[in-house]
């Protein structure tokens, strides 16, 4: 997707700070963090979000959460962190480029505004 902000990071083609990189997936420093910690995971394959996920390319979502899971350790959040994912207009998605944030260091409030 040429004008996708996140396809742009994935190919360095504008600056990230990047926290975790593998063949299928990335993860680095939200622009604009809402907490200590706020990093977004995504797969270096253009998805546009998570009603676009099928039997095709699911494997990475379960990837993603183990990037999770590691990043949750080297960022030491023993008390834990918490993963969003906003799908489509009313889920609050602004990047059309699946993604989850990964959020700690504080607490947050549920159920989510
Ligand atoms: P959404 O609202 O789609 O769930 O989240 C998009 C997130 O991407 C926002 O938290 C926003 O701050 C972040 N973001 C938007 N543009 C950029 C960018 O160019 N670089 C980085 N690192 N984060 C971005
Ligand atoms: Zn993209």
């Amino acid at each position: 997707m040429d004008d996708c902000i996140f396809c742009k990071i994935v190919k360095g083609e504008i600056p990230a700070k990047k926290v975790y990189e593998d063949d299928t997936v990335v993860a680095f420093h939200d622009l604009e963090p809402q907490a200590p910690v706020h990093v977004l995971i995504i797969p270096k394959e253009h998805i546009c979000c998570a009603a676009a996920v099928d039997e095709t390319n699911s494997a990475v979502i379960a990837h993603i959460f183990e990037v999770a899971a590691k990043l949750g350790k080297e960022f030491g959040l023993d008390k834990g962190y918490r993963i969003v994912n906003n799908c489509g207009e009313d889920g609050g998605q602004t990047v059309k480029h699946l993604h989850f944030h990964f959020m700690g260091g504080r607490a947050f409030t549920w159920p989510a505004g």
